[in-house]
């Protein structure tokens, strides 16, 4: 299990992890696989040494507090977290700047929220899937219009009354939120003025079909902000203290 350990002389901070006493493989460049080299890494005993006489403490993670500016696939990206000794709250940032580096902790004193930056509709999906799903297709003035009623329709809403639809997102600021069902009469009913007949019982069940987890959905974006605030001066802590052992470590 991961163990998150501050040093709270020097505001660092270490990531147990079970890796952490594997070996690593070195590579002599131009030569035989034979002349692969295992060195013993102990990183967790290196933080222990280098930390020597410091005062440690265990945070815990605080849960579902997790954001990154990239995708969940993408390997080099900076994201963050919250954690806790309990008392305090610090935001840790995890990085690394190429593939083959291990992870990096930081320790930030200060905390982030996220600001919505845009609420759209998602135009480009929806007229793409009348496109593909639409036997025949509508004629553009109409996908055109259906666009604008359905901007129309959507526009003054309040995103904290909508539904959060999270398996739809593959980024960590990409969120996606159903509309309450009153707008979708709304639509409904306004659609009858740009679609007639059958056109008009495709687009109903269309509509249908897209509420709940299709191109329907409202994509708000977010943006970390993160406020950093200076260590407190004059809250000096002994360098020199026995090693305070808690029982996890
Ligand atoms: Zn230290």
């Amino acid at each position: 299990m991961n163990q998150l350990i501050r040093c709270k002389n020097c505001d660092e901070i270490f990531m147990k992890t079970p890796f952490d006493q594997y070996p690593e493989y070195e590579v002599d460049s131009g030569r035989s696989r034979e002349n692969f080299r295992s060195i013993q890494r102990d990183d967790f005993q290196d933080f222990l040494i280098h930390h020597h006489g410091h005062q440690l403490e265990n945070l815990k993670i605080i849960e579902d507090s997790w954001v990154s500016e990239k995708p969940y696939s993408e390997p080099i990206k900076i994201s963050f977290f919250k954690a806790t000794n309990g008392k305090d709250k610090f935001v840790i940032k995890k990085f690394r700047k190429s593939i083959d580096e291990p992870l990096k902790y930081q320790l930030i004193l200060g905390d982030y929220s996220l600001k919505c930056t845009a609420l759209e509709i998602q135009s480009e999906e929806i007229s793409k899937q009348l496109k593909r799903e639409l036997k025949p297709p509508p004629a553009q003035n109409k996908i055109d219009a259906f666009l604008k009623l359905v901007r129309h329709t959507f526009e003054s809403i309040d995103i904290t009354d909508c539904e959060r639809i999270p398996e739809e997102s593959h980024h960590p600021l990409e969120v996606y939120y159903k509309i309450d069902d009153i707008r979708f009469m709304v639509l409904l009913r306004n659609c009858r003025n740009i679609f007639k007949g059958k056109e008009y019982s495709t687009m109903e069940e269309f509509i249908h079909r897209h509420k709940e987890d299709g191109v329907l959905l409202l994509k708000a974006t977010y943006k970390i902000q993160l406020t950093e605030m200076d260590k407190p001066r004059g809250k000096t802590i002994p360098a020199i203290l026995p090693l305070i052992k808690e029982k996890t470590i």
